[in-house]
């Protein structure tokens, strides 16, 4: 579904992701993992061409999104994105946030818009909520309800970006269960996470990065069981 070719990436002097080649498979779920800074949410933010590579391709469906002259709109429409402070639009009740894109993205008529996101919001328990603004919703349901505005664009592949780490400790359980869900259903996921439990539990694959490059690679097991890397096992020692 995406293929990463030589990625890399520069803030000024500052080489933050170093070449990185990947392919993530549809229907995956792939958990990133690693230190602070070692550029995890810039990998991400650049599947999406959030960040522009400084050189490198991101082949997205078999089209190279990183390449000049491409309309990222077109292609970034079919990628939904939950990043940490919950995106949610604070002027428009829970049902308007939800249907808003699809009514001028994708012309979706708005009777059916609001159809689909009360299904949506029934599956992540916010049905009730439909006409509260988001000021009056927690943590917790401000981002179930940020993940429900992605879904609702029917995504090809959704990423993640540290989804629960702004949430109170009893708000975390609640989201990671509506991801995996999505993840039993068969959606396409790319997490970064400090949730080190559900990228046991929940993903196909784990990538482990390090300073700008993808250290170690593989399933759960052989990374939270065995890993290989030196700074896999120092990186796990610090966070198990
Ligand atoms: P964390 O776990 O803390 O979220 P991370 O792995 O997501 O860390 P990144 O946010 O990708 O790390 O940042 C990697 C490096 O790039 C850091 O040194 C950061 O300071 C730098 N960086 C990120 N975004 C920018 C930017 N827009 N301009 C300049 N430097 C940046
Ligand atoms: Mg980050």
């Amino acid at each position: 579904l995406i293929v990463v070719k030589d990625l890399h990436k520069n803030f000024g002097d500052l080489e933050v992701l170093k070449g990185i080649d990947q392919t993530i498979h549809q229907g995956e779920v792939v958990s990133i993992i690693g230190p602070s800074g070692s550029g995890k949410s810039t990998f991400l933010r650049c599947l999406n061409l959030l960040e522009k590579p400084s050189s490198g391709q991101i082949i997205f469906e078999g089209i190279d999104i990183a390449a000049e002259n491409v309309d990222i709109d077109t292609h970034r429409k079919k990628i939904g994105m939950i990043f940490q402070h919950f995106n949610v639009f604070p002027h428009l009740t829970v049902l308007e946030n939800i249907t808003i894109t699809p009514i001028l993205e994708l012309k979706t008529p708005k009777a059916q818009a609001e159809k689909e996101a009360i299904e949506l919001l029934k599956k992540v328990g916010l049905e009730d909520k439909k006409d509260e603004y988001p000021r009056k919703l927690s943590g917790g349901q401000k981002q179930r309800l940020a993940i429900v505005r992605a879904l609702a664009m029917h995504p090809d592949v959704i990423l993640c970006d540290e989804p629960t780490s702004a949430l109170d400790p009893e708000m975390v359980k609640g989201v990671l269960e509506v991801i995996k869900e999505l993840a039993d259903q068969g959606m396409t996921i790319v997490i970064v996470t400090h949730e080190m439990g559900f990228a046991r539990e929940t993903s196909d694959r784990v990538l482990f990065m390090d300073e700008g490059i993808i250290q170690e690679q593989g399933t759960p097991e052989d990374i939270f069981e065995h890993p290989q890397n030196p700074r896999t096992i120092k990186f796990l020692s610090q966070v198990l």
